[in-house]
Order: structure tokens, then sequence, then C-alpha cells
């Protein structure tokens, strides 16, 4: 027999469904988690399945290429959802403190000229995707990115601190085809000491 691979599990939202509201509806809220991340969690689970049956078959006859993109772009899809919900805090907002506020400061040289990158990395994403803020430990300094259609990393050594998701499931039923002004209204529920905490362990 092959080797059974671990499985995913959907985490619970680490609020109430409502929480985040008004910057994001309890609809969306439903919604996003309960089908479009159990979505992610049972996709990569069911690449993990077909990858024990080509492990234990040889890969005779497997379609390998298929398996492993189902595979990143479920994961991945998993992976940053969990991300972008512990990013959140009913009591979110405002701007961050510690070494996070000075890593900030040096390499973007004010949280003002940090907001504006991420929101414009955030609202200019091609299509599907996500904004994301990643400390790159090979430079040593935080870094925007977009990723798009987030099985896509552009710097695979990066560490992903801080998601926005900007699929149009994320926004359209609250802010419709205003990508802004939902990206502008997320700023309002970042958790800065869940992104604190990441960052502390980024730089270890
Ligand atoms: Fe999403």
């Amino acid at each position: 027999m092959g080797i059974l691979s671990k499985k995913y599990v959907l985490p619970d939202l680490p609020y109430k469904y409502d929480a985040l509201e008004p910057a994001i509806s309890e609809e969306i809220m439903r919604l996003h988690h309960d089908k479009h991340h159990a979505a992610y969690v049972n996709g990569a689970n069911a690449a993990f399945e077909k990858l024990d049956k080509g492990r234990a078959a040889g890969f005779q006859g497997v379609d390998v290429k298929a398996i492993l993109r189902d595979l990143s772009f479920n994961a991945s899809g998993h992976m940053l959802h969990s991300l972008f919900w512990t990013n959140m805090s009913p009591k979110g907002g405002g701007k961050p403190g510690g070494s996070l506020a000075d890593q900030i400061n040096t390499d973007f040289g004010n949280f003002d000229s940090f907001e504006l990158e991420l929101s414009s990395a955030a609202k200019t994403v091609e299509g599907s995707g996500w904004g994301m803020l990643a400390y790159d430990p090979l430079s040593e300094q935080l870094l925007t990115l977009q990723v798009e259609k987030h099985q896509n990393l552009a710097v695979q050594e990066a560490i992903p601190l801080l998601v926005v998701d900007v699929w149009e499931h994320a926004y359209y039923l609250q802010y419709r085809n205003d990508r802004g002004a939902f990206v502008d209204k997320w700023w309002d529920t970042i958790s800065w000491s869940d992104v604190e905490s990441r960052f502390g362990k980024a730089k270890k």
C-alpha cells in the first residue's frame, strides 16, 4: 500500500460570521468560509487521495501533472483563506506596533505609503487573486505581492504575513464590482497582533 497523505481540515472562523460587519457582511462570510474555503479543503484532500492511489499503483496510467495542479490550487486556497481569517478581527484596524512597525517604516518609508502600496496591489490584481504582505528572508525585507490565481507565488521563499482576498466571491454580494471600496474597508478589520506575531516568527 502507498503512504497515506495527511488530510486538511476546514478551520472554524476565530469569530462569529457577523463579527466583521459592517466591513464584511455575515452573508459573505458564511458563503466564503462554508462554501468556498470548504471546497478548497475538499479539493486538496481529493488530490491527496488520487496521489495515494497513484503511489500505490506506481503511477501507472496516472496523470501526475493534473493531480499536482489540483493539489497546488486547492492547498494554496486553503492556506491563504486560513491566513486571511486569522489576519482579521472584530477589534481590528489601526496600525501595527513593535518590530513590524519599525520594519514597515524602514522598507516603505511610513505606514501610509505601505497602505497605499498594498491597497494598490490588491485593487489591481488582474482577474482573481490576492494582495499580500510577505517577508523575504533572503533580502531581509517586507514585500507587497500580487498573487494571481493564487497557486502562483511570485517570490517562492517569501513568507506570507497578511493577505486580502480579492476574488469576486470575497466582496461581490456587498460591494458589487467595487473591489476598491472593499479593500479600503478591509483595513478596518486587520488584526495587527496576528500580523506582528507572524512577522516575529518569520524573522527567526
Ligand atoms: Fe476566497
